[in-house]
């Protein structure tokens, strides 16, 4: 299985907590796109199998319009070897949603859409800059129901001033309108965003992490006990209903990242990725060179990444794959080390899985980190 990951770097407005690559000003989508086609061109051979996913990330990948998706999925068709049936997520913004927008992306071969909703309350849409209101957030929902049957929405919890209580109703609302996948994130404070102005600024209070914390076990109780499965840490599903491409990211196949700032990921050791800079980008394409920088990473990274990715998808880490892949000196040393959360009941093995416990999920990712081996390079 691999992926194709298409970076669109453009955004109406800088939303305030992103620190992702994007330009507000759209001068060179046109060239964009092409230099996007080039790129899928020249690494048309770095991909060892079929492609199961496609994915339009960004930025704004609803900015694209109908002709420049054609370009892109032309390039793709001509170039790679696709699966009978990929998932094809493109990633949307309510205020760029319009039910002829809708059409062109499901003519094109869009079949999951990704909406980036954030919050339903105009409070919390205000203090993270987003180009959208609740209004528009829930029209969009409405529109996409009847284009989509594969769609999921993203919000952020964890945000100042939220109460619990308006964090369960963001959640309720999702619920009313029956979506089948959530996404749902902590709000970070990324260097050299405006939030982190406003914090040191103290325009706007600190992040709390007992309240994020809070925020999730909210978010996983009501979710689970509304048939929702919790398969990955930040993504919730109904049967059926899983994003592949996530999985596979978090399974560690291998995924192609095109576009400016994308990164590129050979399922083994090798990882790549391209220059933030979308008029480099653009220049160094046409002039047929690949503007990525490279890292092969060490069995230990390896080992690290495979801990903190497998530890936050619903089947755990099994420990049989784990030896397997990395021999018994990391055996060792995982199982020495989990012990402490096994006592502490923040982990527990079953049928030869280590998961972590419902009550811990939100400590996921600094377990992972307490597991990761920097003592011995095996
Ligand atoms: S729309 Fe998405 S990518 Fe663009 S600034 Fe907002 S969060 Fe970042």
């Amino acid at each position: 299985m691999s992926s194709i990951y298409l970076h669109i770097p453009f955004c109406k407005q800088a939303c305030h907590y992103c620190d992702f690559h994007f330009s507000t000003s759209l001068k060179h989508k046109d060239a964009m796109v092409q230099a996007i086609c080039k790129e899928l061109e020249m690494r048309k051979e770095e991909l060892p199998n079929k492609v199961e996913n496609i994915y339009f990330g960004g930025g704004t990948p609803s900015l694209l319009n109908s002709k420049d998706l054609d370009s892109i999925f032309n390039t793709i068709y001509k170039n790679f070897s696709i699966s009978e049936e990929p998932e094809i997520t493109l990633e949307v913004n309510p205020d760029d949603i319009r039910k002829r927008v809708l059409e062109d992306f499901k003519s094109v071969g869009i079949n999951r859409i990704s909406l980036g909703v954030q919050s339903f309350f105009e409070e919390d849409l205000r203090l993270m800059n987003r180009a959208h209101n609740a209004k528009e957030a829930k029209e969009s929902i409405e529109l996409i129901k009847t284009h989509f049957d594969n769609f999921s929405i993203d919000l952020i919890y964890g945000m100042p001033a939220m109460s619990n209580s308006r964090w369960e109703e963001n959640i309720s609302i999702a619920l009313n309108y029956d979506i089948p996948h959530l996404s749902c994130y902590a709000l970070t404070v990324e260097p050299k965003t405006a939030l982190e102005r406003f914090i040191e600024k103290e325009v706007i209070p600190p992040i709390d992490d007992e309240l994020a914390a809070s925020h999730f076990d909210i978010l996983y109780h009501i979710l689970t006990s509304k048939g929702f499965e919790h398969y990955e840490f930040s993504n919730f599903g109904k049967h059926g209903f899983y994003s592949k491409n996530n999985l596979a990211y978090w399974t560690g196949k291998p995924y192609l990242g095109i576009g400016p700032s994308a990164h590129s990921y050979n399922g083994n050791e090798k990882r790549q990725w391209n220059i933030k800079n979308n008029v480099k980008y653009i220049k160094s394409i046409s002039s047929n060179s690949l503007p990525n920088t490279s890292e092969i990473l060490t069995k230990s990274d390896q080992y690290n990444e495979f801990v903190m990715t497998r530890l936050r998808l619903k089947n755990g880490i099994n420990l049989e794959e784990l030896k397997t892949r990395f021999g018994q000196n990391y055996f060792d040393y995982f199982i020495l080390h989990i012990q402490p959360h096994l006592d502490e009941e923040r982990l527990e093995i079953y049928k030869n899985h280590a998961y972590v416990t419902p009550n811990a999920k939100f400590l996921s990712d600094g377990i992972a980190s307490d597991l990761f081996n920097i003592d011995f390079q095996g």
